[in-house]
Parts: structure tokens; C-alpha cells; sequence
């Protein structure tokens, strides 16, 4: 599955950050823990027979199932999963011998998600079939079977998918609904006979029911865990192509298909990668990806086997509004739920304790397969952002480790998060780092040919990776994956001599809310370079110190490659020396530079200033990229002046000061042959003079946005997003209904989406109102509401967190289920003020289960962490705009 992440999404059109609860979250008001959703063990399924006939008008259906069961061991009941459904009809029967049962006695358990099936006398162990009728609702969130409602230029429609990570499967059929009750499916879906139905397998056999219907039937499954079966039908259009034998696919709803060309390419060319990194081929006949309409708080995208499923503003291209970033985004996205098609869907997880394994490995998984496949894009330098966003979630006490114990349904969907995603994959990064890619690869394949249609934990992993490498990988891996936190080397004594530094290490740990912690300890791979020498040293620093000669003498960068997972905090002399020779540095250590002088330096380990001091030391034509991180970097100091305008005009003032002159390389006209990073940066840019107030750029925006409809060139596709985002952040009343106005009578479910997010950008606190107003209408359209209120949150916190509790119950409807725990929480996450930290405190206390109020703890320490940054810091850049600042 795919996380949407905050960080990577521009100013108002940001999604929720982060997010989640599920069931216990659903009986709110008596905060329930320790809700196991683990099965007895007595019963193992097999094969799943399923016939559903859904009614999209009325939001139900009706189902049936024969479930092919072994009883290991006498029982007189069995519990299986299910949720919001009623049962008819249940029998059972076994496979051999005559001698049937009478039927049950059925009892649901609303809170522990279960049906149990009590019968007159103990069943002996052997194999039987369990069959039933039963009858569910369809959601109108993304989770379980929903629907989906959108415009186009014909009229309304309504489509309906499902959505089963982590446990939602047992919405759609009673079913042993954890990751290692792995069987095979065979669906059977009656429909509206002008409608497509898509599942995980090609179509088997279609009968015309002569009444408007036919009965769609899929061929069986491959034998995989319940949350990979998937289901949509609708008023859609397929394309295919072929790869090594695979039939591949895009379903889109109609006069769409184009837009999702560039998808249905860019999944061929991965799945030949993937074909041969793997070694093991891709096992089923067919890989389609579905695009839908719509939004989730919980995900962007789901690597359902065969049947990918992804939001359409993470798989279309539309002509009108997408950007480069959303190009690269598409493929990124892509590459992530083909990955998991191996790892995840071949080879599962034995239980979301290792969740890391399926989220981790795909997230590192695309990185590598993009930046090896589109090397013009240079997205390999994002490593270094994604690494920072698991660091910032990673030293607040609320932190876990990457593997973790989970025990109910809440705190698994909890686990999607930046740890599991982020972290993960930095510490493979570091580990294939470690051991060379050609043995990762081979321990990869060994453990994929070894595991396939099972299921695994991390130290099968290892073990394969440890056996391919023949070197110790197994204590470093566990201490990065089994204890939480990030490791600090602080680099102090450097001499050289005979032309080799030698460097003294010291590790402790990062962290933003406990300084005087004791550090605990890690094995720690470190490489360091010379600047430009191009020659690393190697070593593993253990038992918290140690020394590492370099070759060469000069400025030394620790981490050099940035492939190790921790900070690097120099003594001022090495700082200095790093500082001076800042252009020198390979990109991505001009970027892991600043990134660690800007969170060290915010965290008081260093001067506040020296991040100041390595733009200063940035060349005006440094990578796009670097500048594109200096842009957003500058956006969030700015932030952290909210509320003190003089000062925030000095700072902003520099800020400004420092990014024209890139910008006017960069201009507001693409020029010919530029690369994607410049039009990206082009953007960037102009989001962030926007967002310091920069008045020449402001009145460009409204300009263009003015002139668009004489002149088309006004607003380009490319800058379509960054230009309306200005104008809605700095809207009056009529900009604002003239804004609403195109939002209403856009037919585009993609381009409306985001016109509806726009009218929650303003920073004028009157017309943010009304954005919250009108997110709880109807209007927007269901999924679009909560990230109305995510967006107006941004902004303006305290206003958007009030409104969404002082509004629960009807806000409640219109976040998914299994979010709600993370979504509220994460609306005050950019506040600033101490009043929003105990509101925060009291809304998890009454609303949330004690066990999954990690989210709301780290939105706690956060804005504890702001406001010390805010205190403590900001006096020392004050200081040093003084000094530096015209
Ligand atoms: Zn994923």
C-alpha cells in the first residue's frame, strides 16, 4: 500500500498528514484496548468459493460462500471474521462420509470483528465445507467494498471498489482475515451487463442473465492472504500491452484511458525489471491497475495481486492540470505496488509486527527501480528527504521500532506510517550499502524462490542476505529494526598526517524531546570521503566509538553517499571546514549536509545559523534539487514566525533576497531541453517566493490567473496547480466564489478534487470558514471533505482541529475508519500554541483507545518541539540576519 506522506505534498493541496484508528475506534466513547483480532488456531481455509450480486443503489449486497476448511483438531465451534453482516442459511458439510451437521448457532461479536459458528456436537478433525449466505454494506469511504459517486460531462456515476489492507476484507466475506491464513479465491460477481467488473484473476467465463445482468466468473487465485482480493465494477475502459508473457492493464472510467498511457508504459517497463531482479517471474496471467475516483486519509494507492489499485490523481495524467512531480509520482507509485506483487503478495508477512518487510522493501524497492529507469530525473537524491522525515518521526519518545508488536486491528493500520515506509527503507539503503548490491540481490532472491506463496518474519530475510553476503549483517539489521531511536556520530579531533585524515567518532543519539537521554547503542556502518578525493574509508562504529582513517587531507564528510541511517554533528573546526568546501561536495552530501545542520541546529546540538551559512555557501547554480530543498526548508522557518510579523518580514525578507536570483535562471517560460528537475524547481520556487510573500511573484500569479481565459498560454498545465494555490492562498471574498464557482462546474473528478482543496487554502481566517462550512455539505463530494479540513488545519491548526471535534459526529463520516485515530490528531500538528497541546491531550484521552494514541503523543511532542524551536532558536537566526541578513 501506498502512504500518502505529508511532506512531499505542496501547501494546499496537502492531504491529511497522517492518520487512523478502525473498529474500537467505531464503538467510540469507552476507549477499548487489547481488542486481539487473532483467530483460534483450530480451523485452517484453503479455498474461498464467493458470489456476491451488489446493489450500488441501495449500498449492499448480497453474498454467498463455501469456504474449503481442515479442522486440525476437534472443536465444537468455529470462529472466522466478519463484519456489518448477517448470516442465512449456514451449513456445513465434510468432505467425505455422508454424515452432515445441523445447522449452527451464529453469534457475531461486533467489537472483536467475529461470527462464531456453534454446533450440537465437537466436529472431528478433517476437511469440510462451511458454507452460508449473508448479506453486506457497501461504504461510501475507502475501506471494504465502497462506492465511489463522480461527474463527467454525461451525468453522475457511481463505481464501486474494495479495500481490504489491513483487515477489511472480512467487510466483503467471512473469512480468516489475517496475512498468514493464506488460500486461494475463486469470484463470482452478477452485474449490470453494460458495467466491467475487474478482479484479481482474468474473467473465466461471463453468462448474459437475460434480465439487463450477467454472472461474471474470475478464474481461481493464486493461494494469497485475504487482504490482497479485490473487486470493482463500474462504467469502465481497459487498455493492455505485454510484458515477458504478462498481459498488462489500465482500467480507468471512460474517455480516460489515455490519461493513463503514460502508467500503463511505465508498469511494463518495471515489470521486465522487476522480471529480472527478482529471478522468480511474475506468477499470475494478468497485472491490471484500476484508477478511481476520490480520496483516502489512510492511502494513495493498493497492490492488490493482479489488481492494483490507485487513486486517479496518483495514476492519470491529465492534460489540463498534472506536473512533471506528478509524472514521476505516477511512476514511483507504480514501481512501489509492482514491487509488492514479490514482496508482500508472493511472500507475506507472517503478521503486521513485520509489516516493514512488504513497506520498507517497496518504498526502498521504487527508489532504486526509478532512479535506474529515468535517470534524467535524478530522483535518487530523494533519499535524502525520506531518510529525514523517519529521523523526524523517529526521535520523539513516542517512536518504535521498524519491527514492532501489534495486537489489535487499530494499532496495525497505525503501522503504516513514516517508520515503517521510511525507515525501512533507509535501513535497507544502508544494508545493501553494506554488503554490496549483488549480494543483496542474491540473498533477495533466494529468500523470494525459498518463501514464495508463504509466509515470513525479518530474520528469514536476514538469514538469506547474511548467507549470500558471508559477512555479519544479522546484529547490525537488529539493531536498526528491533530497537527505536536514530544513532548521532559526532565527529570531533581530525588530523592529518602522511595524507590520511584520522578522525575520532563518537556515537550517541538523536532525539528532539529528551536531551539528557542516555543513547542506546548501535552497531553503525560509517563511510566518510574528502571532499572531491573520491576515495571512501569503511568502518562499523561499535560500543560508541571509534576512530576512522581517510585518505586524502581536507574537508571530510561524514556519511558520505548518505546511505547510512543516522546524523552527523561536526566540531565547529570540521563544520567550518565542510562549509568551505560546500560546492565541492557531491549533491546528495550537499544535501545530507544541510539536512543534519538544519535539524541539529534546530535541536540545539549546533548553531541554529549554520544551515543559514551553508545556503549562503550555496552556488547560485547548484543542483535543482538542492535549491528545491533550500525552498522548503525557507517555507518552514517561516512558519515558525507565524504570529510575529515584523520579524517574519526580516526573515523572509533574506529568504526572498536569496532565491530571486535562482529563479530568474529558472524564469516562469520552460526553456528548451530543460530536464524535469528545473520545471519542478520552476514550481518550488515559485509556491515558496509565493508563500514569503514576495510581491512580484504574487502579482505574476494573479495576472496569469486573470488573463487565462484571452490568453491560453496564461496558465500553463505545468504551473497550474503552483498559480492557483497563490491565488487561493491570498483570495477575497469574490476571488474565492469565483474559485467555487469553477469548482461546482468542473466535471473532471481530478481537476474538481483539487479546485475543492484550493478553497481551503486562504489565509484569511473568514473565507477558511467557510471552506469548513462547506467540506460538511454534500457539495464536495464524499471523500473530499476530510482533506478540506486537513487543508484549512495547515493553516489556520487551532481552527481546523476545533471545528473537525466541535463537529464529530458528522465529521466521523466522511474520514475513514481506520484513520480517524491519526486524522484528528494531525490537524493541530502545525500549531503552535500550548492551549493545543492540552486539547489534543483530551481528545485522545476520551476518544481514542489507550493502545493507539501514539499519533496523538507525537503530535503532542511536536508542537511541544515547535514552540522550543520557536523560543530558543529563533533569537540565534534573528541574530545572525542582523549579521548576514542584507
Ligand atoms: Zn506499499
Amino acid at each position: 500500500m501506498r502512504r500518502m506522506l505529508a511532506a512531499a505534498i505542496a501547501i494546499a493541496l496537502a492531504l491529511a498528514g497522517t492518520s487512523t484508528i478502525s473498529m474500537a475506534q467505531t464503538s467510540r466513547d469507552t476507549p477499548v484496548d487489547e481488542v486481539t483480532t487473532q483467530l483460534p488456531r483450530n480451523v485452517r481455509p484453503t479455498h474461498y468459493e464467493v458470489a456476491v450480486v451488489p446493489d450500488a443503489q441501495s449500498l449492499r449486497f448480497d453474498g454467498t460462500v463455501a469456504i474449503a476448511i481442515e479442522v486440525l483438531e476437534p472443536t465444537p465451534s468455529i470462529t472466522l471474521n466478519a463484519v456489518d453482516m448477517t448470516f442465512a442459511n449456514v451449513r456445513l458439510a465434510p468432505v467425505s462420509g455422508s454424515s452432515g451437521f445441523d445447522a449452527p448457532q451464529v453469534a457475531t461479536d461486533a467489537e472483536a470483528q467475529t461470527a462464531t459458528f456453534t454446533f450440537a456436537r465437537p466436529l472431528p478433525a478433517g476437511a469440510y465445507t462451511l458454507s452460508m449466505d449473508y448479506t453486506g454494506v457497501i461504504g461510501t469511504q475507502a475501506n471494504g467494498l465502497f462506492a465511489i459517486d463522480y461527474d463527467t460531462a454525461a451525468g453522475r456515476r457511481r463505481a464501486l471498489y474494495t479495500q481490504f489492507e489491513n483487515s477489511d476484507a472480512r467487510k466483503f466475506v467471512p473469512s480468516w482475515d489475517e496475512p498468514n491464513h493464506k488460500a486461494t479465491f475463486t469470484l463470482t460477481a452478477t452485474v449490470p451487463a453494460a458495467q466491467m467488473a475487474v478482479s484479481n484473476m482474468p474473467v473465466a467465463e461471463t453468462t448474459d442473465l437475460g434480465d439487463g445482468s450477467k454472472r461474471v466468473r474470475f478464474a481461481p487465485s493464486p493461494k494469497m492472504s485475504t487482504y490482497l482480493l479485490f473487486f470493482a465494477l463500474g462504467d469502465f475502459e481497459r487498455a493492455t500491452t505485454q510484458a515477458d508473457g504478462t498481459e498488462v492493464g489500465v482500467v480507468t472510467q471512460k474517455g480516460k484511458l489515455s490519461q493513463a498511457a503514460f502508467a500503463l508504459e511505465s508498469s511494463k517497463d518495471v515489470l521486465r525489471e522487476y522480471h529480472d531482479y527478482f529471478g522468480t517471474p511474475y506468477p499470475l496471467p494478468k497485472l491490471d491497475n484500476i484508477a478511481s475516483p476520490g480520496r483516502s486519509q489512510f492511502f494513495g494507492a493498493m497492490e492488490n495481486w493482479g489488481a492494483i489499485f490507485t487513486f486517479e490523481y496518483a495514476i492519470l495524467l491529465d492534460p489540463t492540470i498534472s506536473t512533471q512531480a506528478d509524472k514521476q509520482r505516477v511512476y514511483s507509485i507504480a514501481a512501489h505496488e509492482i514491487a509488492h506483487q514479490w514482496f508482500g503478495n508472493l511472500v507475506t508477512m507472517q503478521w503486521w509486527d513485520d509489516l516493514w518487510l512488504n513497506e520498507g522493501f517497496a518504498t526502498w524497492m521504487a527508489g532504486r527501480t526509478t532512479q535506474k529507469l529515468h535517470p534524467e530525473w535524478n530522483t535518487g537524491l530523494g533519499v535524502v528527504g525520506s531518510r529525514d522525515y523517519a529521523m523526524s518521526r523517529d526521535a520523539v519518545a513516542s517512536t518504535h521500532p521498524v519491527v514492532q508488536h501489534v495486537e489489535t486491528v487499530e494499532q496495525a493500520s497505525q503501522a503504516f506510517d513514516a517508520i515503517t515506509y521510511s525507515k525501512g527503507a533507509a535501513v535497507i539503503r544502508m544494508l545493501e550499502g553494506y554488503v554490496g548490491p549483488e549480494a543483496w540481490r542474491t540473498g533477495v532472491r533466494k529468500y523470494i524462490e525459498t518463501h514464495a506463496y508463504g509466509n515470513t518474519a525479518s530474520d528469514d530475510l536476514w538469514r538469506e542476505i547474511q548467507a549470500a553476503a558471508g559477512k555479519p549483517v544479522l546484529d547490525i539489521a537488529h539493531d536498526f529494526t528491533l530497537q527505536p531511536g536514530v544513532p548521532l556520530i559526532r565527529v570531533g579531533q581530525a588530523s592529518c598526517a602522511n595524507g590520511i585524515t584520522t578522525l575520532a567518532l563518537e556515537q550517541g543519539e538523536y532525539t528532539k524531546d529528551r536531551p539528557d537521554k542516555r543513547p542506546l547503542t548501535w552497531r553503525v556502518p560509517v563511510i566518510a570521503s574528502v571532499a572531491g578525493s573520491g576515495e571512501e574509508a569503511r568502518a562499523i562504529v561499535s560500543g560508541g566509538s571509534g576512530t576512522l582513517d581517510v585518505p586524502g587531507c581536507g574537508a571530510v564528510v561524514v556519511n558520505a553517499g548518505q546511505s547510512g541511517y543516522y546524523r552527523t554533528l561536526y566540531a565547529p573546526a570540521q563544520f567550518a571546514r565542510v562549509r568551505d568546501a560546500f560546492a565541492k561536495l557531491a549533491t546528495i552530501d550537499q544535501l545530507g549536509v544541510m539536512r543534519d545542520a538544519w535539524a541539529l541546529g534546530l535541536a540545539g546540538q549546533q548553531p541554529a545559523s549554520d544551515y543559514l551559512d551553508l545556503v549562503l555557501a550555496a552556488p547560485v547554480d547548484a543542483d535543482p534539487q538542492v535549491w528545491g530543498d533550500i525552498a522548503q526548508h525557507f517555507d518552514s522557518l517561516h512558519d515558525y514566525y507565524e504570529g510575529d510579523a515584523e520579524r517574519q518580514k526580516t526573515f523572509a525578507a533574506f529568504a526572498i533576497a536569496r532565491l530571486v536570483p535562482v529563479f530568474a535562471r529558472v524564469g516562469w517560460e520552460p526553456r528548451a531541453g530543460e530536464g524535469d528537475p528545473v520545471a519542478i524547481l520552476r514550481s518550488d520556487l515559485i509556491a515558496t517566493l509565493g508563500e514569503l510573500g514576495d510581491p512580484a511573484v504574487i502579482a505574476e500569479a494573479r495576472r496569469r490567473h486573470a488573463a487565462q481565459d484571452a490568453d491560453p498560454d496564461a496558465v500553463p498545465a505545468a504551473l497550474r496547480k503552483t498559480i492557483l494555490t497563490i491565488v487561493a492562498r491570498h483570495a477575497d471574498v469574490a476571488t474565492w466564489d469565483q474559485l467555487h464557482a469553477a469548482a461546482k462546474a468542473e466535471k473532471t473528478p481530478l481537476v474538481k478534487d483539487q479546485l475543492y482543496l484550493l478553497l481551503s487554502a486562504p489565509r484569511d481566517e473568514a473565507l477558511a470558514k467557510r471552506a469548513l462550512q462547506l467540506a460538511l455539505t454534500d457539495e464536495p463530494g464524499a471523500t473530499n471533505s476530510a482533506a478540506m479540513i486537513s487543508a484549512v488545519a495547515n493553516e489556520h491548526p487551532e481552527l481546523g482541529f476545533d471545528f473537525a471535534v466541535a463537529h464529530r459526529r458528522q465529521v466521523d463520516t466522511k474520514v475513514d475508519a481506520t484513520s480517524r485515530s491519526r486524522w484528528y490528531p494531525g490537524l493541530a500538528s502545525n500549531s503552535l500554541e500550548p492551549a493545543t497541546v492540552a486539547k489534543v491531550g483530551a481528545f485522545a484521552q476520551a476518544h481514542i483507545a489507550e493502545g493507539s494514541r501514539r499519533a496523538a503523543d507525537t503530535v503532542i511532542a511536536n508542537i511541544d518541539y515547535r514552540m522550543k524551536v520557536r523560543n530558543e532558536r529563533l533569537p540565534e537566526i534573528d541574530a545572525w540576519l542582523r549579521e548576514n541578513g542584507s
